[in-house]
């Protein structure tokens, strides 16, 4: 009787790692193989946590030779089922948490891929430098996974995604190597751009171990300010507005509508009613500086004192100090988890040309509402990128999983209008596994193919996460 391949693999990797890093018990597992919102639930043979890049390289070498699949995970705040394991390892990077190096001259920071979001930003501002990513998840998720996924976020007008963030790379490969890719460089030219494969390939091509990240001055002044207007139209035209006259200052311009602030309301402890009445759709405004005596405040009086006069702002309100900003950005924030209090949930990560987004809303949320009559939709986020949350509530009293049982009906219907305006479907939260195959249907088939002969070529055995983004020939189907 021959040994089973994976016989000796759990042994092998608690010798290297230690017994207390290689962990087998169910209870252990649990948070591991489930997906933020619970969408996916998979199974595992361990959960192992290497703490060096040496041991990560060990841990994949040792996993191709038993031919097991690894699956990465940083703080398993992915929302597209990208880290839920179907056997195998999940390779956690939880304990590569240092930052190595920090440069003030050359704005960089050289990080280890389980660093959190929120301590790579602790530690460009204790170098009075600014690490502008900035999610609501910040607090867990790590940086690894940032990149893993391309994240995006509220900064993403003035500062770029995560990949417009990153100069250099550490990766492990899917053989055991490691490329050193450290490299701190605005300028360098030699060949092709290896590190811009691994961003947003959700671990399917390398597991990335460390960073260079590029830091920028930090802003010593916000001015932040909440409005209300009439229609998505009106919002892109004070968005345009904003932009010129305050260029680089203008850092957000979030969406708001009216039933996204409705739902805010009624159900985030301790939210405040920023206006006095009711406007069909609202927007976040943020201008930022670094410099102490930039008059932002005065800059936003006057541009929005002009739209209020032209009536395009019907009403506004400018945060008097940095609590009554934090106040107005917790409404932005409690959107995203508020809407599980009024049931099923049905959501779209899409982005369109910026002047088309208001077209999208509007065109999206007429089709919606005529396919269901009853439905509410929850149109949101950062429309200053063309970059929109579209999600659509369940009719009040609609039995919740016939109601998600829809999910692909409106796929089709919300992706197809995304399409036709030459956007994306995911814009910011990646493929994983539940648009993995939606993928297939709206990407060019060129692209598919030589996203095939990358993960080949990369990954010939296809050990590192295997069945998401793309899937090769015979691989489990998306539904699990
Ligand atoms: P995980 O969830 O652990 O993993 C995500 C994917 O990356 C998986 O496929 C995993 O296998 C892979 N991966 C993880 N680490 C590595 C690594 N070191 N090397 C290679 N592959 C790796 N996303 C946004 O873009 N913008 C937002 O505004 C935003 N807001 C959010 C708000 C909330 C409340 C929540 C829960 C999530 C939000 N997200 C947002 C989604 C999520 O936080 C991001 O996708 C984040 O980048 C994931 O990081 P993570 O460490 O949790 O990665």
């Amino acid at each position: 009787m021959h040994a089973s391949p994976t016989a000796g693999l759990v042994d092998a990797l608690a010798a290297r790692l230690g017994r207390a890093h290689v962990v087998t018990a169910e209870t252990d597992l649990a948070g591991h193989l489930v997906e933020s919102r619970g969408l996916y639930r998979g199974h595992a043979l361990a959960v192992v946590r290497p703490g060096s890049t040496e041991e990560v390289a060990f841990v994949v070498a040792e996993c191709a030779r038993a031919g097991v699949p690894v699956v990465p995970q940083g703080g398993n705040t992915g929302l597209v089922g990208g880290g839920v394991p179907y056997g195998g390892v999940v390779l956690s990077l939880a304990r590569l948490n240092r930052i190595r190096a920090l440069d003030p001259i050359n704005a960089t920071a050289v990080v280890e891929a389980g660093c959190t979001l929120k301590a790579v930003q602790d530690a460009a501002e204790a170098a009075d430098r600014l690490f502008p990513l900035s999610l609501a998840s910040e607090g867990s998720c790590q940086i690894g996974g940032n990149l893993a996924t391309n994240a995006g976020g509220t900064s993403v007008l003035r500062y770029g995604n995560a990949r417009d963030l990153v100069l250099g790379l550490e990766v492990v490969l899917a053989d055991g190597r490691i490329w050193n890719g450290l490299k701190g460089l605005r300028k360098d030219n030699t060949g092709y751009d290896l590190k811009d494969l691994f961003v947003g390939a959700e671990g399917t091509l390398g597991i990335i171990t460390a960073a260079v990240l590029k830091l920028y001055p930090r802003p010593k002044l916000r001015a932040t300010a909440f409005l209300g207007c009439a229609s998505a139209q009106a919002a892109l035209a004070i968005f345009e507005r904003l932009r010129e006259a305050c260029g680089d200052q203008l850092t957000a311009f979030e969406y708001i509508p009216r039933f996204g602030l409705e739902i805010v309301l009624k159900h985030a402890h301790g939210a405040v009613r920023p206006l006095a009445g009711d406007h069909a759709a609202y927007a976040l405004v943020e201008l930022s500086s670094p410099q102490a005596d930039a008059d932002l405040m005065g800059a936003l009086e006057t541009v929005l004192g002009g739209l209020i006069e032209e009536g395009l702002v019907e009403d506004a309100t400018l945060g008097a100090s940095e609590a009554q900003n934090r106040a107005l950005w917790y409404l932005r924030e409690m959107l995203s988890e508020v809407q599980r209090n009024e049931g099923g949930s049905i959501k779209h990560d899409v982005a369109v040309p910026v002047s088309r987004v208001a077209d999208f809303i509007e065109e999206a949320t007429l089709a919606c509402e005529a396919a269901m009559p009853g439905l509410r939709v929850c149109a949101f986020g950062h429309f200053g990128d063309g970059n929109i949350h579209f999600n659509l509530t369940q009719p009040v009293g609609m039995d919740k999983a016939a109601y998600l049982a829809e999910w692909e009906r409106f796929n089709r219907i919300v992706h197809d209008i995304v399409a036709r305006l030459d956007g994306s479907i995911s814009a910011e939260h990646g493929i994983g596994l539940i648009k993995r195959d939606e993928l297939r249907l709206y990407k060019d088939p060129v692209a598919i193919d030589l996203m095939h002969t990358l993960k080949r070529a990369l990954d010939p055995h296809n050990i590192l996460n295997p069945g998401k983004v793309v899937a090769l020939e015979g691989e489990m189907p998306a539904a699990l």
